[in-house]
């Protein structure tokens, strides 16, 4: 049976943080760090918000970077493009904004399935100050209503690769339409199949009106105000979180849903929220999560006891900790990530073991100094540290996989286990 009871009681809409909050204090460092930039959230972007198209403007680093994570279709045209910066408008010899204006108009008239254009800034548009966001008034005054420009940054020398979401996310807030409806608005970018999951058991449990942001169109935007509860899908949205507050909505804290326990958790937030009766909520939601938890139970043989560290990358090290110790009896050495935003994962922070390390930030060498002291099982790391740490004998798992993968909810709940069972499967078959 799963027991719900055992969780923290989630927050209801607008309550404070319960007094029982865990004083988490973790190790902050600054220093080197290995991470992607922004502009990687346009490869899962491009894909939900099927009439969005991400324009960078910036370098051929930046064009490479997306071509080389995104691929490129050969019998479609894709949905992202940059607009190379050349030498004469990083030297200001030509008028950078007339030839955006222009591409941008040649873009959209060529492609009528477009209705929302990404203006994404990078590291060069950014130095040269180009100013992305009078170049979206602009177009604006010439295509709305057919094209809707919005415009956010994705220049890599102070984020990290989650951030290009919440980046993206946070641009499209101010031209949300207002509503004082009672509403419930799941925020983060979901795969579609995970959403239509979702849907059918908030349906079940009676919660609704049910909008998810972003939705797959970008021009079908929900609506935000007072009514409005928030349901976090993803732990690196922050700022659109902020945003959405300031336009009135409330945010329902709870963990992520992640695993079997993080899911029934977040389902209950809104339940409660909703006032949705206990036995109701039990009716719906136990035989999905028992079905998760035998799914999950065959994962704890390969997984118990083993060593777990995690470096900061995608900002969903600790939600993706508290699953891999609760529900699969992972060890965590360290908890890595890049900022922590107790807004955003107070909930989390209350479920890891007690006394575990957390950090904050990165100083590199240090880092894994502590790591090769430790010698763990597994390591969660970025692309970049990835193949150097194999070298070394170490398992590793790319974070990156986390935001490609669909893994929220309780169908997802095995293959999530799967991620971390693979590569120590993979290292062990090499050692034989
Ligand atoms: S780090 Fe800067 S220059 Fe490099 S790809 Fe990202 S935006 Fe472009």
């Amino acid at each position: 049976m799963t027991d719900l009871s055992a969780l923290p009681p989630a927050p209801g809409a607008g309550e404070c943080a319960p007094a029982s909050r865990r004083a988490v204090i973790p190790l902050r460092e600054r220093g080197q760090r290995e991470v992607f930039c922004g502009l990687t959230g346009i490869v899962w972007l491009h894909r939900k918000m099927q009439d969005a198209f991400f324009l960078v403007v910036g370098s051929r680093t930046c064009a490479h970077l997306i071509q080389s994570a995104a691929g490129v279709m050969i019998f479609a045209e894709p949905r992202f493009g940059t607009a190379i910066l050349s030498d004469r408008d990083l030297a200001g010899l030509a008028d950078a904004n007339d030839e955006l204006d222009r591409i941008c108009v040649e873009l959209l008239a060529r492609r009528p399935d477009i209705g929302t254009l990404f203006l994404v800034g990078s590291c060069p548009s950014e130095v040269i100050k180009l100013d992305l966001a009078k170049a979206a008034e602009r177009l604006n005054a010439r295509l709305l209503p057919r094209v809707r420009v919005l415009n956010y940054s994705g220049s890599g020398i102070e984020t990290t690769f989650t951030q290009g979401e919440d980046a993206a996310l946070r641009a499209m807030v101010p031209v949300l339409p207002h509503s004082d409806a009672q509403q419930l608005l799941v925020v983060g970018c979901l795969a579609d199949v995970i959403e239509d999951q979702f849907r059918r058991v908030f349906e079940a449990l009676g919660i609704g009106p049910v909008a998810f942001f972003p939705a797959r169109r970008a021009g079908d935007l929900p609506a935000v105000g007072p009514g409005t509860r928030v349901l976090l899908a993803q732990p690196f949205n922050g700022e659109t979180m902020r945003a959405l507050v300031a336009r009135g909505a409330q945010v329902l804290e709870a963990p992520y849903p992640l695993g079997a326990e993080g899911t029934s958790a977040w389902l209950r937030a809104a339940a409660q929220a909703w006032d949705v009766p206990a036995q109701r909520f039990d009716e719906v939601v136990q035989p999905l999560a028992e079905r998760a938890q035998r799914a999950l139970a065959r994962y704890r043989p390969r997984l118990e006891g083993k060593r777990l560290f995690l470096l900061p990358d995608s900002q969903l090290e600790v939600p993706i900790a508290r699953f891999l110790a609760r529900e699969l009896g992972m060890q965590l050495i360290e908890v890595g990530t890049p900022y922590l935003d107790r807004q955003m994962i107070g909930a989390e922070l209350d479920l890891l073991p007690e006394g575990v390390q957390v950090s904050e930030g990165q100083h590199l060498e240090r880092q894994l100094d502590r790591l090769r002291d430790a010698q763990p099982d597994l390591t969660v790391c970025g692309l970049g540290l990835a193949n150097p740490l194999e070298a070394e004998g170490y398992a590793t798992k790319w974070s990156i996989e986390l935001v490609f993968t669909p893994i929220q909810g309780y169908d997802q709940a095995a293959d999530l286990a799967e991620v971390f069972a693979r590569p120590l499967e993979r290292r062990s078959r090499l050692k034989v």
